[in-house]
Parts: C-alpha cells; sequence; structure tokens
C-alpha cells in the first residue's frame, strides 16, 4: 500500500523534493499542452494546512484563460472524438499506468496541499489509477447504443461524444474526484477543461502532466487554476462548453445552475450532504461501531459520503455513544505524513473556523460536547481539530441540519423503526444513507424509505464502480458510475428505419 511501507522520514523527504518546484516559480495553466501563466499575470497564495507556511503561488486565472483553454478544447474535439475507442483505451490505461508508478509522490503532494493523512491518500491516488483503468475499458464500448424495434421499423440508438466539457471539483479529495469526472469524459471522446479547486490546486497539475505524458494529444485536457467566482464562473458560461460536471457544495451548485442557463448546458451535480447512519438495537454493534466511526472521522470527515448524522435506538443509546466518546479519545491526530495519523489538519484555516464554530453551536443548541484527543504538537498555524461527538442532540438543531464537514459527528436517538425514517428523512440533504439491523426484512424496508440516492446496509461506503452514485434533494442532480458517467458525457441519437410496411398518410390527389 502507497504511503503505509514509507516511514514519516522517507515521506518528509519525498514531500521536500517534490513540492520543491511549486515553491521556487508558480503553479501555471495547462492549455493545449503548454504551462502558461495568467493572461492578467495574476498570482494567488497557496498556504499548507499543515502550518500555515507558503506552498508557492498559482496562476490566478480569469475569463481570458478559460476561453483560451475552451478554444483548445474545441479544436482538439474533432480529433479525439473520432479516435478509436481502443486507441482512447489504451492511452487511459497508459496515463493510469504512470498515475501507479507516481503513486506516491502524488499522495504526499495531496497531503501536504489538503492535510488528508497518507493512510488515506495512498489508497485515494490508486483509485485515482483504477478509475482510469475502469472507464478506459468502456471506451470502445462508449458509441454502443440500443435496438428499439416496432412493428414497422427498426429503431436504434447511437451515442456520440457531447463536446468540449467542463470539471469544477472541490478540495477535500481532489485527486481521486477529478479522476473520476476526467477519466469518463475522455473514455467517451470529449475533451475537458478543468478548474481545480483553489484551496488544493497541485495534484491536478500532476495529472494534466501525468496524461500529456502519457499520449493524450495537447488540448484534450486543460487545466485552469484560479478562484471558483471568476475562472469556475467563467467556465459555466463559455458558449463553447457542452457541459459541466460538478463536485461541491451545493450552494454553488445552485449558482452554476443560473451562470450557464444562457448558454443551456448540460449539468451534472454532486453536492453536499448530511448522512444517517441508522444503528438498530438488533445490529451486530461492535461492526456498526466500527464503521460509524471510520465514515466520519477517515478522510478528517471531510467526505461528501461521511455518516454526520449518528441515529441510535433509544435503547442503546447511551451505552453505544458512550464507547465512542472513548474510542475518538485514541484516534491518533497528526502530522499528514506521519503513518500512524488517521486525522490530519482540515484543508485551510477558514474551514478549521467553521468547524469550530459548529463544536461551540452544539453546546449553545445543548448537546453534550465529546472531544478526542488533539495532537499535543500541532504547530502553530495549523488547521487541527479534535474529532468530536455531540450526544443528547436533536435533529432540529443546526448541528443535526447543516453540513459541517469535519471530523465531528451529531449523535441523535430514535425511539423505533418509523421514528428512524422520520428523522432521517427531515433533513435537506439526500446522498447516502447507513442501516446497521439483523432483521432482513426492515433492512430492505428502511433502505426503501430512506430519501437518499446511495444506501449501504451492515456496511461502511464501498464503492463498486459499475454501480451509481449520486444523491437526491439538495444533494445532487445525476448518477455518476458504470454507463451512468458515460451516459452523461455522451449525446444519443435515434435512427428509426422502416421496413416498408407502415401506413403513410395519403394527403392529396
Ligand atoms: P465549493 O462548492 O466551494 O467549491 C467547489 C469548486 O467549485 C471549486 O473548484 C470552486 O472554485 C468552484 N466554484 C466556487 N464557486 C463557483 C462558481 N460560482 N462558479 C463555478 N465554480 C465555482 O465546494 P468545496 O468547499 O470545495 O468542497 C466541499 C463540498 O463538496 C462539500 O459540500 C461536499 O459535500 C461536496 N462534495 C460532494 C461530493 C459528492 O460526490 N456528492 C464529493 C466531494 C465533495
Amino acid at each position: 500500500m502507497v504511503g503505509s511501507s514509507h516511514t514519516f522520514e522517507q515521506n518528509m523527504v519525498a514531500a521536500d523534493t517534490h513540492l520543491a518546484r511549486f515553491k521556487q516559480s508558480p503553479l501555471l495553466h495547462m492549455i493545449n499542452g503548454e504551462h502558461v501563466g495568467a493572461v492578467s499575470g495574476e498570482v494567488f497564495a497557496n498556504n499548507s494546512p499543515i502550518d500555515g507556511a507558503a506552498l508557492g503561488d498559482v496562476a490566478a486565472g480569469d475569463e481570458a484563460d478559460v476561453d483560451l483553454a475552451a478554444t483548445a478544447a474545441a479544436s482538439a474535439f474533432g480529433e479525439w472524438s473520432q479516435t478509436p475507442g481502443k486507441r482512447r483505451k489504451q492511452i487511459l490505461h497508459d496515463v493510469a499506468d504512470l498515475i501507479e508508478e507516481r503513486a506516491h509522490q502524488i499522495a504526499v503532494t495531496e497531503c501536504i496541499d489538503t492535510g488528508q493523512t497518507m493512510r488515506f491518500m495512498g489508497a485515494a491516488a490508486l483509485r485515482g489509477a483504477a478509475n482510469f483503468r475502469f472507464f478506459a475499458d468502456q471506451a470502445p464500448n462508449a458509441a454502443n447504443g440500443q435496438s428499439l424495434p416496432d412493428a414497422h421499423h427498426i429503431n436504434y440508438t447511437t451515442r456520440s461524444a457531447l463536446g468540449p466539457v467542463g470539471v469544477i471539483t472541490p478540495w477535500n479529495t481532489p485527486f481521486m474526484l477529478s479522476t473520476w469526472k476526467i477519466a469518463p469524459a475522455l473514455a467517451a471522446g470529449c475533451t475537458v477543461v478543468h478548474k481545480p479547486a483553489e484551496w488544493s490546486p497541485l495534484t491536478a497539475a500532476l495529472l494534466s502532466e501525468i496524461a500529456l505524458e502519457a499520449g493524450l494529444p495537447p488540448g484534450v485536457l486543460n487545466t485552469v487554476h484560479g478562484l471558483g467566482e471568476t475562472a469556475g464562473k467563467s467556465l459555466t458560461e463559455h458558449p463553447a462548453i457542452s457541459a459541466v460536471a460538478f463536485v461541491g457544495e451545493s450552494i454553488t451548485g445552485s449558482r452554476i445552475q443560473a451562470q450557464s442557463a444562457a448558454t443551456l448546458k448540460r449539468l451534472h451535480f454532486e453536492l453536499g450532504g448530511k448522512n444517517p447512519v441508522i444503528v438498530f438495537d438488533d445490529a451486530n454493534l461492535e461492526r456498526a461501531l466500527d464503521a460509524a466511526i471510520f465514515m466520519i472521522y477517515s478522510l478528517n470527515g471531510e467526505r461528501c459520503t461521511s455518516s454526520s448524522r449518528l441515529l441510535v435506538q433509544a435503547s442503546i443509546y447511551d451505552d453505544f455513544t458512550a464507547r465512542m466518546a472513548q474510542m475518538i479519545k485514541s484516534i491518533p491526530v497528526g502530522h499528514p505524513l506521519d503513518p500512524a495519523s488517521v486525522v490530519g489538519p482540515l484543508v485551510h484555516p477558514l474551514h478549521s473556523e467553521k468547524v469550530r464554530s459548529y463544536v461551540e453551536l452544539a453546546a449553545v443548541e445543548g448537546a453534550t460536547v465529546n472531544v478526542g484527543t488533539n495532537w499535543v504538537d500541532a504547530p502553530a498555524g495549523g488547521n487541527f481539530v479534535a474529532p468530536t461527538l455531540f450526544t443528547n442532540a436533536t435533529n432540529d438543531m443546526k448541528v443535526a441540519q447543516e453540513e459541517i464537514f469535519g471530523p465531528v459527528l451529531t449523535a441523535i436517538p430514535f425511539d423505533d423503526e418509523a421514528d428512524a425514517i422520520t428523522i432521517a428523512n427531515d433533513v435537506d440533504y439526500g446522498l447516502a444513507g447507513y442501516l446497521w439491523t439483523g432483521d432482513v426484512g426492515r433492512a430492505h424496508r428502511v433502505a426503501r424509505a430512506l430519501e437518499a440516492g446511495m444506501i449501504w446496509v451492515n456496511s461502511q461506503n464501498v464503492r463498486h464502480l459499475p454501480t451509481p452514485f449520486g444523491g437526491t434533494k439538495r444533494s445532487g442532480i445525476g448518477r455518476d458510475g458504470g454507463d451512468w458517467s458515460l451516459d452523461f458525457f455522451s449525446e444519443t441519437k435515434n435512427i428509426s428505419v422502416a421496413l416498408d410496411t407502415h401506413n403513410i398518410p395519403k394527403l392529396g390527389g
């Protein structure tokens, strides 16, 4: 496993080596296969979540840069969309090979840029390669359609690449999430302009360099850095861009919907979550406890599918939450490159302040605040937040309704099945739901009743790439995974051929 086979010291040496280039000169866009600075010459600062130190400046793209990138993507579209699927498959596998070769570099860079720990980022880098392989294998079938005959016509559908598309990604697991969008777009024959999050720009640069080295033609994958309100907004408004695949906050999704209305873009949104994990008293409580802890305190709790609302049957609530409060004290918080660390610093001071404000709010709202153990040697200027559990909470509290996106869990008691379903659904979000029970009938009943795009029964989030991923309500529009991704990046055409047996009305002499 990447990273866990390296010591803390080896990871630190690798970080010095791999991050030096970003400190020496500004991180540039990748447009048409070239590293280029912002047209305006402007840059923005990128700082370490560990101690606030400068990680280097980044080109601050705006409308002019997005226009260059969209024009490059539009020019490259004709050839790439006509490249045989088998050839696209080969190139995308070559990208995956290079990601695997550089997985340690990617993981170290991601840890330093985001504060996520090596324990999870090693696997996330490899998952990026797996995403490329999965969609590479689908490239030869991307144009496949359906046969839908009726009595007098043969109908068949074909698919073709939609056009140049925009991909806008967040900072929580930026490398893995960007491959999850970019790989299917490329497999379908689309060209891409990627706008990574301004708080975590570094690994997007590695991806565009790897893609070029693997043989992806210039202009097929372009990366424009910059702020959401400038570069991101311009991308959603650009007339050459046919669709936007967006992962981020629900409020940003609403803005993008409005921004892209004038150019009638196809949109795919993966947004926020406030996902319930429901624990019935007949569940395997050991496994439920470990899974609930894993789903909120891994990835710093900065995870869209985190189980951030713990609903526990009243009969076992006190015991279950007391064990949890005890267990979070031993979750190691530390330097992201230390293989022993589970929780690292949050991505940005503004974000850690937001998470801490919810810890203060929980007490004001009347919940009991159980705080785990923070890193005693945490550097000043780091965005560290200790694992935290709110008990005796009610579902009307803000800490039960709003996405906190940190290592913070809100635990609410429920009486029976109906009560659990009511509480679980009484929220604006609907991304994922987790439920734990030993009763098969109840498992199916509750899974069916939960308002969410994905339900795991007696399991944490275990992703199987062919299955649909996405949310309902304020958690998203559309599904990823399997053929759902390819369908989003494709235009479908129906062709109807008569068998010359049907009646044609005669309207004249
Ligand atoms: P965010 O919405 O603030 O930013 C995401 C991206 O959108 C960034 O690249 C940002 O620059 C860009 N952006 C911001 N304003 C924009 C605008 N007006 N027009 C175009 N682009 C704009 O989200 P974040 O804080 O980076 O990420 C955390 C959020 O992402 C959480 O809500 C989390 O739940 C969500 N998320 C969802 C999934 C999922 O699959 N559902 C996965 C990961 C993260």
